[in-house]
């Protein structure tokens, strides 16, 4: 599979990249595990009627995630505008016919946490909604989600991970208020898994629908996402979402990506978490070891991880007036090659080693990449 992918990206001129970043959607998300691959095969082998095979993969990933009912979106950022185009419309024809351009006189507003407003709310807005802002960065009081809930409100969106979670009310709170106001609530935890629990504990707490991307930590294909909670918004989902002519139609999610991320739910249910976890424990004792002794580097162990999951990364911070060489001069050197290592940095010094996105044993090259920039930067340095 390496090799054939190697080769479509080397004739295009690409080189390969050992991701030690996140699951970016810059970098190609993640990488399907076989099972994976396998299903997307099998389901392009032949025609199907499509909105049953959604209807019924979505029935089987309910089941799986321990809720009502399941839609297969084509990314976490489709699932929150198809969320929020079900809050506003129900399964009403005339309403979803007025998006995104139409909303007067329909509820046409969400509420969001001012310390939640992130680049993915504009899959909210491109409903044509309104957002209303609620708290300050450092924190929001109950009254405030109160007053902000009227006639017009179609949904309070709630952006969950302990980064977006921090000064935000926490959401058993948001759920109650909201529920007692007949306000439904959109959870996004696009990003958060592990724990693969969030699949139905948002729900659980409450959430009438929470939204996630298949091309994370779920390994499913890239441009797909799952929609788990009520069935009648489901339902309103499927509405607005392809074939029918409606504010989804371009959010196409085509039959190999709904195979695909059957498949990758049902892989990883089947794996050890823990096992996981704690694979993702050794490379990053692994990274940490192997800078111990560099002078002019300090390396630890850091958590939760990018998106404020619960695991670990490497943090590694360079001195620049003891090494001769910056952060970004290191970052630059891992960018240089055939493969070429991607980081993420840390402040105006550090880098994070992430290990969700690397191969078991792959940290070790990771490790020899960092080793090189830091011994031109030696020599060079003087
Ligand atoms: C990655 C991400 C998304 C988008 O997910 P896609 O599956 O790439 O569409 C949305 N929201 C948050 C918080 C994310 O981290």
């Amino acid at each position: 599979m390496q090799t054939q992918a190697s080769d479509i990206y080397s004739d295009l001129g690409l080189r390969r990249v050992i991701n030690a970043a996140a699951t970016l959607t810059r970098l190609g998300g993640s990488l399907m595990p076989r099972p994976v691959l396998d299903a997307m095969m099998a389901a392009a082998r032949s025609y199907i009627d499509l909105p049953e095979l959604q209807r019924r993969a979505g029935e089987k990933l309910a089941r799986m995630t321990r809720n009502e009912a399941a839609y297969v979106s084509s990314g976490a950022a489709a699932g929150l505008t198809l969320s929020t185009a079900a809050c506003i419309t129900g399964t009403d024809p005339a309403k979803i016919a007025r998006l995104p351009n139409d909303l007067v006189g329909l509820k046409n507003e969400v509420v969001i946490h001012r310390c939640q407003r992130n680049g993915y709310d504009h899959a909210v807005r491109q409903t044509g909604v309104t957002l209303v802002e609620i708290g300050m960065h450092g924190i929001t009081h109950p009254w405030e989600l109160e007053s902000a809930i009227n006639e017009r409100t179609a949904a309070v969106v709630y952006f969950a991970g302990a980064n977006f979670e921090k000064g935000a009310l926490p959401l058993a709170t948001v759920v109650g208020i909201a529920h007692a106001r007949s306000v439904p609530v959109i959870v996004d935890g696009a990003a958060q898994i592990p724990p693969i629990a969030n699949l139905w504990n948002y729900t659980e707490a409450g959430a009438d629908l929470a939204v996630f991307s298949g091309g994370k930590a779920l390994r499913g294909p890239q441009s797909s996402g799952l929609i788990v909670g009520r069935a009648d918004l489901i339902e309103a989902i499927r509405l607005n979402g392809p074939p029918n002519a409606a504010i989804g139609r371009p959010m196409k999610c085509g039959k190999e990506e709904i195979a695909g991320l059957v498949a990758a739910v049902e892989f990883y249910l089947g794996q050890d978490e823990p096992a996981l976890i704690q694979r993702y424990e050794r490379q990053v004792a692994r990274v940490v070891d192997a800078m111990a002794g560099i002078a002019g580097v300090t390396a630890r162990r850091d958590f939760p991880s990018e998106a404020g999951q619960p695991m670990p990364r490497a943090l590694i911070v360079f001195d620049s007036a003891a090494l001769g060489v910056d952060r970004d001069e290191v970052v630059r050197r891992l960018g240089e090659g055939d493969p070429y290592v991607e980081v993420a940095k840390s402040a105006t010094d550090g880098i994070f080693v992430n290990p969700q996105t690397l191969a078991d044993g792959e940290e070790d090259i990771v490790i020899e990449r960092i080793h090189q920039a830091l011994g031109r930067a030696r020599r060079h340095g003087g």
